[in-house]
């Protein structure tokens, strides 16, 4: 191997700007650095980057394209295996998956390949280069799509890809799952989602929201309707609770409930729109996943003096992406590891005033492989908040799990047991994303989504 060039890193607002708006904070590179990033792709014949990327992404091709710029032929290249790559190319951990295994990566740094993804995908936005053709051949099957995150998007724009006639229904007023409503402007914006979206409407993929299935309607009642096939990816949005005493306190939120007011209903630009949320100057945020990231970071944006990330093993273990907590703590963020807390006191008014904490030291590896947290005795303390966010995850949406008679699950959280093919314990009826894995990422949701997807075509056609 001869000299190896160095990464180019994607350039960042300054965190004392960036704090003061909700404006997206990597500003993606020019097509001058994306073609010197693309330039350093070894273009290895074995190919270890597309083998790590659950969409078999085709990368080293569409970087000898940006290499070469041909943008255009780039654009077709990305959205062959991936069909919303301005999102996951935002949002997608790279550097555990694609960027880990890339060569450059075992002798100094990896292609900056989600960079490169963005910059492509962004170009073709820009330019409206992502018009889709639609296939010829159209209205082979009728399939409902159930839900509208990254797993229902990848499986309507593969079976539309494939002719099939598509709806997407939504229980919400706006297409996008959690990258709608859970990831902020900052690090997604809006926009770029409503863009992606719009390229699956060129296709002909059709969107119904405020259809709550298990509800409104039933997936036998969709089956009645005359769909060959039905997909389900309802994701993972029911909030965890901690259990512990003074948890309904006023202003102790979930991050679902707090992420979901101010990106979806845009609390930010009250009273411009109608939703408010509160956040006093000291806040608490317990968790350390990208969703404490997010809601300690928002926080800030929304004015807190003193925001802290209150989480119970070291930093070793924080399933945070690293790129978003150094985004934090260069915002400011506090955190504050091998800290648990044990209770949530009250002023008379009901609202939160403290939290109280208590040091934790790491025993034995759990059955996650990670240290179990262990509490000190005698060591709590009283930490002042008043307003505090419960970030430790989110279970499934059990509804259609438990409207459809004959549909199988498993684990105590009611997961969508699925065989190889995504498909579940009922005939045509297939599921991915977090509904099947629980809470993953966008780019497995993606991955399951077009795995079923296929296999639905397949199998429903005959076609191989
Ligand atoms: P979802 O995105 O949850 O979408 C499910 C959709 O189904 C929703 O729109 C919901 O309204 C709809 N729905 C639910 N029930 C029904 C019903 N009965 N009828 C009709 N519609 C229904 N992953 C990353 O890779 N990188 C990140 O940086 C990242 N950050 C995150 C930050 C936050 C705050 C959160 C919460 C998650 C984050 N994740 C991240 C995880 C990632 O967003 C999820 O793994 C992914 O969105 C799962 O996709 P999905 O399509 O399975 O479900």
């Amino acid at each position: 191997m001869g000299k190896v060039l160095p990464r180019k890193e994607m350039p960042r607002r300054d965190p004392q700007e960036r704090i003061r708006d909700f404006n997206e904070v990597a500003t993606g590179f020019t097509e001058e650095e994306a073609v010197y990033e693309a330039s350093r792709c070894l273009q290895c014949p074995k190919q270890p980057c597309v083998s790590a990327c659950p969409v078999g992404s085709l990368i080293p091709e569409f970087m000898k394209l940006v290499k070469e710029k041909d943008f255009q032929k780039a654009y077709e290249k990305v959205r062959e295996m991936n069909r919303i790559p301005a999102i996951s190319g935002r949002v997608c951990p790279q550097e555990t998956l694609c960027e880990e295994a890339c060569t450059l990566a075992k002798v100094g740094q990896p292609v900056a390949i989600g960079a490169v993804e963005r910059f492509i995908a962004d170009y073709a936005l820009k330019q409206g280069m992502a018009k889709e053709v639609r296939p010829s051949e159209r209205g082979r099957l009728k399939v409902a799509v159930v839900g509208s995150g990254p797993a229902g998007l990848t499986a309507a724009a593969e079976l539309a890809a494939r002719g099939h006639e598509v709806k997407v229904f939504e229980a919400l007023h706006k297409p996008g799952g959690v990258v709608f409503y859970g990831i902020p402007e900052f690090r997604l914006p809006k926009k770029i989602v409503e863009q992606e979206i719009a390229v699956l409407k060129e296709q002909g993929v059709e969107f119904e929201h405020g259809v709550v299935v298990g509800r409104t309607v039933t997936i036998k009642d969709l089956f009645d309707d005359g769909y060959d096939g039905v997909f389900v990816g309802t994701g993972a949005g029911t909030p965890k609770f901690l259990g512990l005493p003074g948890e309904n306190l006023n202003y102790i939120y979930s991050s679902n409930e707090f992420l979901t007011r101010v990106n979806l209903l845009k609390a930010y630009s009250f009273p411009l729109y109608g939703t408010p949320v509160k956040v006093g100057s000291k806040v608490v945020v317990i968790g350390a996943g990208n969703t404490a990231m997010d809601s300690s970071r928002t926080a800030v944006r929304m004015g807190a003096d003193e925001v802290y990330i209150v989480y119970r093993r070291s930093r070793a273990e924080m399933p945070a992406r690293k790129e978003e907590v150094f985004n934090a703590e260069q915002e400011g963020v506090q955190i504050m590891l091998l800290t648990s807390p044990t209770r949530f006191l009250g002023d008379e008014k009901g609202c939160v005033k403290s939290v109280e904490l208590q040091q934790m030291q790491l025993g034995e590896p759990d059955e996650s492989g990670r240290r179990r947290p262990r509490p000190v005795s005698g060591s709590e303390f009283l930490k002042d908040a008043d307003t505090v966010i419960i970030a430790i995850g989110n279970r499934v949406n059990p509804l259609i799990q438990m409207t459809t008679p004959g549909l199988e699950t498993s684990g105590d959280e009611g997961l969508i047991k699925v065989d190889e093919n995504g498909q579940t314990s009922i005939e045509r009826l297939y599921a991915a994303g977090d509904v099947v894995l629980g809470e993953a990422t966008v780019i497995e949701a993606m991955g399951t989504g077009q795995r079923a997807a296929l296999s639905m075509h397949r199998k429903l056609t005959g076609n191989a």
